[in-house]
Order: C-alpha cells, then structure tokens, then sequence
C-alpha cells in the first residue's frame, strides 16, 4: 500500500511508469546495461529519417549496440549465468510461417520485411539501465573483452559480409585456403571505404584473413583514424587529396571492396575500378537525396565482362556475433593499443543531446551506464 500524504519523487514518478524489466518467461535473462554504443542509424533515427516505435509506443528507446552483465536468469536458462558479459543480438523474426529465414533464425535474411530490430524497428533497445531478453539472442563474451565488446555488434557486419564473400568466390578457384593460418585473403587485396568505426573494424577483419589493405576516406592524414588504420598495417588515403582514378592506380588489382561509408558518389565512381572476378560489398544505408549520374553502361559493362558480383548486407545472424567475438580477442592481442582506440569517448546518459543530435566527433562513443 502506498502512505499516504508521500509525495513521489520524479524518480520514482518515473520508476512507476517506466518499471525496470523483469523475468517473464523461463528462458528469459535480466541484463544491467553496461555500455551502449552510438552509430549512424542512432543518429538518423534522432533526425526522424529512420526507425519506428513499437506498435503500442509513441517513443522509441534507442540502443542496439550494447553490452551487459547477466544480473538475474529465469529457470529455462541454460548457458548464462549472473555475473556473465553478454552482447545481444539486434534482429527478431518476423511472425509468417512462410518467411523460411525467420523460421530457421536467420531473421537477418528476413523474406517478408516483417521482422523488428531492438532500438531501431518496433522495439524497444538496449539504452536503459536494465532490459530482460531471451538466451537465444544472447551472446556470452569472455570477461577480458570487458573494454571493447561494445564493439561486438558493429564488428558484425564485416563478420557476416566476409562470410558471404566466401560463399561467392566459392564460384571461381580464388586461391585461399579456407582456414589456412595466412587467412583466406592471402595474396588478395581489398579496398575499405570509409575509417568510421565500420570501415576500421572492417580493415582489421580483412588484415585477420590475410588481404594487402587500403582505408579511402575523406580526411587527410594525420588524423587518429589514418593513425589506427597504419598501426595495423593498411594503407590510409585521403579522397581529398587522391582522387579516385589515381587511387585506384595505387592499389592495382582490386579484388575486394568493402564499403562502410553510407555514400553513393565515391562507391559508384571506385566500382569502375573493381578487378577481374571482383566482389563490392555495400553495407551502408546513405539517407535518400537527390539523384546522382552514375556510368550505368560502363559499370555494366565491367560487372558482365569481369564476372564481379555485387552484395548488399544488412544485420547479422548469431554465428557473426560468434566471430566476431573471436576476432576481437584477434584483434586485441595484435593491435591492443589500435582497438582500445576505436573507442574514442565513454559518456554518461546525461550527454545523449550532443552525442545524438551534435556534431559527429570521434571514430565511436559509448554511453556507460555501468
Ligand atoms: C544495425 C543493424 C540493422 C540495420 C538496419 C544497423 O545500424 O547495425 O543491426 O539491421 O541498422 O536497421
């Protein structure tokens, strides 16, 4: 029973119509929130240009890049434990029995579009201090990666892009071994767009498998991108002062294009530049503007006469989540100065106006709540 005469403080007012999250199934684990990560689509989202609000909400709790720490685990729980870190995936299945990717959990591959996304598509996300999800959607990562496991998530797309690229150039007698210790891109080189936090994570997945790497992005060096990008053994160019002709002259042959920069101008003009049996990944999702000419009849051309292929790639299914947890320790043991630097700020709540609607500033910044 609530005293009377007690006025409720705004926390508490708060408290009652926001309540902490609790068990409500058996498989069910209750996480306290430790970091929380800020990307582009949290941004665009902020500029109502993307995301929705779940069915029955007028708001949408941000956040999908997130680590926590198991603090409560219902009955049905079998792997995780309190006190374990974990990384929550961010895609849930859509609800049709025909969708057969959401029905093998492969709801990254989603056939009907139905699917929701935690803090970015008709669900709530992972920037409160506690939140309650299903062990399926958890992955536990080892407690040495405390520091840099928000970037779990982000890593994931190179994971999933990498994995498809395999199964593409499965279709020609490329020369990597599979598994072999040099990487699968020994002798192949590949070209990253963009050293956001993508581009740079993207890099050390590519350095990982053994591909000669270039960074092409805007700024000139020095910067502390350029910086990462070289102490891990790429190549950084600034598309101010190379254009992308010259550019490409530089790097030769390109096998490999990883594009995480979120811009259609550079990406078209570099496809012209792209090898013999070639692959272009896209993974960013630039904001609609005005259309722009692109060399519809050259690009053809090549794509046919140079046998390339084209993948788009979106989400990340748990076996990228499983890599990319693995690559990061990678990373870490060979790079751990470059990869604690990809954190460029840790902020409190209270700095979500300016992280969220301000300049963008850093490489990438973390709300830490724990
Ligand atoms: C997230 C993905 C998501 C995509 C599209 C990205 O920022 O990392 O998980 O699928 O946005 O909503």
């Amino acid at each position: 029973m609530r005293a009377v005469g007690v006025v409720p403080t705004k926390r508490q007012v708060e408290m009652i119509a926001h309540p902490a999250p609790n068990i409500g199934s058996p498989q069910h684990v209750r996480i306290r929130t430790l970091e929380v990560g800020i990307c582009g689509t949290d941004r665009e989202i902020c500029t109502f240009a993307y995301g929705t609000p779940p069915d029955d909400s007028d708001y949408l709790v941000l956040g999908h890049e997130a680590l926590g720490e198991v603090v409560e685990v219902g009955a049905g729980v079998k792997n995780l434990r309190p006190g374990d870190l974990v990384v929550p995936t961010v895609r849930r299945p859509c609800p049709h029995d025909h969708c057969p990717s959401c029905r093998e959990a492969r709801q990254d591959f989603c056939f009907t579009g139905d699917f929701t996304e935690r803090g970015i598509k008709m669900r709530h996300g992972y920037m409160t201090e506690f939140f309650v999800e299903d062990e399926e959607h958890l992955n536990r990562v080892p407690p040495d990666l405390r520091d840099i496991a928000v970037l779990v998530e982000p890593l994931t797309v190179a994971e999933k892009a990498l994995t498809q690229v395999w199964q593409v150039q499965q279709r020609l007698p490329w020369n990597g071994v599979p598994d072999s210790i040099k990487g699968r891109g020994q002798g192949k080189t590949a070209v990253v767009l963009g050293a956001g936090p993508i581009g740079i994570l993207g890099a050390m997945a590519l350095l990982v498998n053994g591909f000669k790497t270039f960074v092409y992005s805007r700024s000139p060096a020095p910067n502390p991108k350029a910086e990462i990008v070289e102490a891990i053994g790429a190549k950084y160019i600034s598309s101010q002062k190379v254009p992308v002709e010259h550019f490409a002259e530089q790097v030769g042959n390109i096998d490999l294009v990883y594009e995480g920069l979120g811009a259609a101008n550079i990406s078209f003009e570099l496809m012209e530049y792209l090898g013999l049996n070639g692959a272009f990944v896209f993974t960013g999702i630039p904001a609609h503007k005005p259309a722009i000419p692109i060399k519809g009849d050259t690009l053809m051309r090549h794509i046919v006469l140079k046998n390339q292929v084209i993948i788009g790639t979106v989400n990340a299914d748990r076996a990228a989540f499983q890599s990319a947890i693995r690559d990061l320790a990678l990373f870490k043991q060979r790079w751990p100065e470059a990869i604690r630097n990809v954190i460029t700020g840790r902020f409190t709540m209270e700095s979500y106006q300016e992280l969220l609607l301000g300049k963008a500033t850093g490489i990438k910044n973390v709300i830490s709540l724990g």
